[in-house]
């Protein structure tokens, strides 16, 4: 991975290290939002991946991109993309054969935002309300008064909320990078070109140095 990100200009390796210090953050908060509330996701549940309306941004498919390009998996990747295109589920989804409903993150240590947050964040309102909002298993067993909400608002730690993160995204040079969420099989697809282009270009000019 290393290699790959030296082939790339300045501005794209500084992105995609914010990009993984923004996960690595989002990862800390949700350990302790889960602590904080006794939220789990149930073993091996697919629930989440298999939904048609998960979305990501082109900036936050970037490490995982530069990841499959060292690997040389980026070509073949693409390729498969474009054949299941009509495929609506996350691409990066591997789905258990004896279990519809069960499965695995194909990219985990790379997954997006949503990905990361959903179920162990908040959402706040224009109001400054917050609310929370998990998977149909997850509303299930808080129905059964897993966590309180209104004394998780009123602690003094701080909240673990959707868009402090994006906002973070976001502060990453937008005018260069795409943020706006995009279904998350074409937010992976225009990652993968990103970063194919930027090592072609870095091949022609390493080509014309010669
Ligand atoms: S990236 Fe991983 S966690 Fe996210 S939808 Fe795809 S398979 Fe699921």
């Amino acid at each position: 991975m290393q290699t790959i990100l030296k082939r790339l200009g300045q501005k794209d390796r500084q992105a995609i290290r914010q990009v993984l210090n923004i996960y690595h953050d989002v990862d800390k908060e949700t350990l302790r939002f889960a602590r904080r509330t006794h939220i789990s996701c149930p073993p091996r549940c697919g629930l989440c991946c298999q939904s048609p309306k998960v979305e990501a941004s082109v900036l936050e498919m970037l490490p995982l991109a530069v990841k499959l390009w060292s690997e040389e998996k980026g070509m073949s990747c693409l390729e498969n993309i474009e054949k299941k295109h009509a495929q609506k589920r996350c691409f990066f989804f591997d789905p258990d054969p004896h279990n519809a409903f069960q499965g695995r993150c194909g990219a985990y240590q790379w997954r997006p935002l949503i990905c990361r947050l959903f179920g162990f964040s908040l959402n706040k309102n224009k109001y400054g309300s917050y609310a929370y909002s998990g998977c149909k298993t997850i509303n299930h067993a808080l129905a059964e008064g897993h966590f309180d909400l209104t004394k998780l608002t009123q602690s003094k730690i701080p909240l673990t909320t959707m868009a402090n993160f994006t906002m973070r995204l976001s502060g990453i040079s937008t005018s260069r990078y795409d943020t706006k969420p995009l279904a998350i099989n074409m937010a992976i697809k225009f990652a993968l070109e990103k970063i194919g282009f930027e090592l072609e270009k870095h091949q022609w000019k390493c080509r014309i140095k010669q």
